[in-house]
């Protein structure tokens, strides 16, 4: 009698959760994003070992309940990617991705989050592991709303975001979206996170600048209920709050 014996390797079964999985070719992107920043846009940071970063950035994460993402697992790589942002050089946004992009790319000497190695290495991707796999989870990642807050895409950009409005001095600019209801919404990262961890000692001023599409300018923004809680918030910490409705050149950047 023969019995044959069938052997199939099932593909690892991973938590399906409700957001979008992985991205694709998560690893070589940001190897391939470490080595562009610190070799072509910033060659000051040449130094910086980029295998390293790309390992820390993973062991950030995987194995790990991606619901359950602290701060801590995310030290390693914040150590090995810290970075000196000029003082008064450091631009704040909220509600204006595209537009703060276009601007700092012009504005060169401007430091958005995203033009520092981290912002840059993980703008615009996904990832997540699973505590039962080695591998990333391309499938789904736990999505902030519907699934969990402390999810390792959040908790790495709360983290990021923390020691970029820390690190800041000066003069701190802001690029808020005039068009949207909530101006300063209480629920973004610029509101819960980097406001407060803005340092007084350290930076004397916070100027918004507060844009509208031009197509549609009908109201003044800085006096809008939103702005006014900020520059309440501001001048509780001692920040001294600057606001401008529609800054000139950038309105000008934006008719070109
Ligand atoms: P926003 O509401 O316009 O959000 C900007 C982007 O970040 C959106 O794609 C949003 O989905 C994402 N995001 C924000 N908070 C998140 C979170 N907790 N988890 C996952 N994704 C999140 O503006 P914001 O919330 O004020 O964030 C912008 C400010 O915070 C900037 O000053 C920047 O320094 C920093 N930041 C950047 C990113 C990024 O994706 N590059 C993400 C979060 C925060």
């Amino acid at each position: 009698v023969v019995v044959g014996i069938v052997m199939w390797r099932q593909p690892p079964q991973h938590q399906e959760w409700k957001g979008a999985g992985t991205t694709a070719h998560f690893y070589e992107i940001i190897l391939g994003r470490c080595y562009t920043y610190t070799q072509i846009v910033r060659p000051e940071l040449g130094h910086k070992d980029c295998q390293k970063i790309g390992k820390a950035f993973t062991d950030a994460f995987l194995s790990k309940d991606p619901c359950s993402s602290t701060e801590q697992d995310y030290q390693p790589l914040m150590e090995l990617t810290n970075q000196t942002v000029p003082c008064d050089k450091t631009l704040l946004w909220s509600k204006t991705n595209e537009l703060v992009h276009e601007y700092a790319w012009v504005q060169r000497e401007l430091f958005t989050l995203e033009n520092t190695l981290l912002g840059y290495m993980a703008d615009g991707l996904r990832w997540c592991g699973d505590p039962g796999s080695p591998e990333m989870n391309y499938q789904s990642c736990p999505d902030r709303w519907k699934d969990c807050s402390n999810n390792s895409v959040s908790v790495f950009w709360n983290t990021v975001s923390k020691r970029f409005a820390e690190d800041a001095c000066g003069v701190v600019r802001v690029l808020l979206n005039g068009s949207v209801h909530n101006t300063f919404d209480e629920r973004s990262t610029f509101a819960r996170v980097e406001v407060f961890n803005l340092h007084p000692e350290k930076v004397h001023t916070l100027q918004a600048w507060v844009m509208q599409d031009i197509r549609n300018i009908s109201s003044d923004s800085c006096s809008h209920a939103s702005i006014k809680n900020l520059k309440l918030i501001l001048s509780k910490r001692n920040i001294t709050f600057t606001c401008e409705n529609n800054y000139r050149i950038l309105q000008d950047f934006f008719m070109f």
